[in-house]
């Protein structure tokens, strides 16, 4: 692998990396940890404690990525390893039903109103995947609109104008995706009801769907403006399509019920991943009951998986979940708040122009002097800067994610230590985000 000017000293990771990148397509598996975006080595991790990870080459960082959401509760929380371990001494996957779905299938239906039924699956993606053929089943229709920036896993139909990994390689159009598989879907800029009403007119009968992110984090944190998710709603009541809130991200972070804890607007389907499974692949999909009677087998859409509510993915999912009270969710808020005030005080004090954006807990920093309201807008900001503010903060024991395309992200683990050392490297990373240029 090439020196970059940001490898700096992590010897052990880039042996791991020319290692890996030998048997694995660009070294990783999934694209965004490869640092391309930001160049440099990626650091392959060994061990998470708390708020912390270790690399391979023994250097400790706070870490402000919880890996990609789901580690809200820190690294390796004891109650969630104990209820891991019991799980696993009693066998690690049966291939029938278990007791142990039903209570995670419980603990989430008691949380959020509109979710009547769940149907667990194993990533964010096929629950994705199996809501947009439920929702084409169950209506008839084919059409989908989904919204620039908005990242629903790896779905085909999906990946259109797509955020996360699409959006931090500038990738337009993912070769493999067929014209029909793209043709049905109908994608839209974010914020604006307008254009979506305009599609509803200009296909009548057609639109199955509308799916969006609760509130967007996939192309750095876009909440939606005031009134959006209810205009969604109600133009799909009105015009017979299923509105789709695609909690993977915010599910069980945002709030206690995630983002429909916050806006309060009734779905007609959900997704969720990440926190639901505790750091383990475990996902789902749900809503109104009439449209899930229509999944196999108790319907005709077909929807199955070998691993789906894996015995021990569930318990890892059920644990956490039974420690997010809401004393958690208030902790988890005001560290990020703490955070995001740290952020933007060292910005300020550099005079560097950004705009730090926030969706209760989540956050991220858009290196732009305007308000960020969709895709376009993100796609402005000086994310030259960005690479800058990553590699200083990362040079001195700080990991964000790698682009400046996702969210931050933070857990109950960090405590005034690992604040303190993210102040500490601010004011050096503010300093490089405005000397750096393009
Ligand atoms: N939906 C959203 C909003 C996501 O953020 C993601 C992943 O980041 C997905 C779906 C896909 O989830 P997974 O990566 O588990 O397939």
């Amino acid at each position: 692998m090439s020196e970059t000017p940001y490898s700096y000293d992590a010897p052990a990771s880039q042996a791991l990396f020319d290692r890996a990148a030998t048997v694995t397509p660009g070294g990783v598996n999934s694209p965004v940890r490869a640092f391309r975006a930001v160049g440099g080595t990626p650091r392959f991790m060994v061990s998470g404690t708390g708020p912390y990870l270790t690399d391979a080459d023994g250097r400790e960082y706070v870490d402000l990525v919880c890996s990609w959401g789901p580690m809200i509760l820190g690294h390796a929380h004891p109650e969630v390893i104990a209820a891991v371990q019991d799980a696993v001494s009693r066998g690690t996957s049966f291939g029938t039903p278990g007791e142990g779905e039903v209570a995670l299938a419980e603990e989430m239906v008691a949380r959020i109103e509109p979710l009547e039924q769940v149907r667990l699956v194993s990533s964010g993606t096929e629950a994705t995947m199996s809501a947009i053929r439920l929702a084409r089943g169950f209506t008839q229709r084919t059409k989908v609109i989904k919204f620039a920036g908005c990242y629903h896993g790896h779905v085909d139909s999906l990946l259109a104008a797509a955020g996360s990994g699409v959006a931090t390689f500038a990738l337009p159009d993912t070769p493999g995706v067929t014209g029909a598989q793209a043709g049905d879907t109908i994608v839209l800029p974010y914020n604006d009801l307008e254009a979506v009403q305009e599609a509803f007119h200009r296909h009548p009968g057609e639109i199955a769907c509308v799916i969006t992110e609760a509130s967007p984090g996939n192309m750095g944190v876009v909440p939606p403006r005031p009134g959006f998710n209810q205009g969604l709603k109600d133009a799909c009541a009105k015009n017979g399509a299923l509105y789709i809130s695609d909690e993977v991200m915010t599910g069980f972070r945002t709030s206690r019920a995630g983002w429909y804890g916050i806006d309060g607007v009734k779905p007609d389907l959900m997704t969720f991943g990440k926190v639901m499974g505790g750091g383990f692949p475990a996902a789902a999909f749900g809503g109104r009951e009439d449209v899930m009677a229509h999944l196999a087998p108790a319907g005709p859409v077909y929807q199955a998986g070998t691993l789906s509510g894996n015995p021990v993915a569930t318990a890892a999912g059920l644990a956490q979940l039974r420690l997010l009270d809401q004393a958690a969710y208030d902790k988890v808020d005001a560290v990020s708040a703490q955070i995001q005030s740290l952020v933007t005080e060292a910005l300020t004090k550099e005079g560097v122009a950004h705009r730090l954006q926030n969706a209760s807990n989540m956050f991220s920093v858009f290196f732009t002097d305007r308000e960020v309201r969709d895709y376009e807008d993100a796609k402005k900001q000086e994310s030259f800067r960005f690479t800058a503010f990553f590699h200083s903060l990362l040079a001195d024991g700080v990991y964000l994610p790698p682009s400046s395309f996702e969210s931050w992200f933070v857990s109950t683990a960090h405590d005034d230590r690992a604040v303190q050392r993210i102040a500490d490297a601010l004011p050096a990373a503010a300093r490089a985000a405005a000397e750096a240029t393009a």
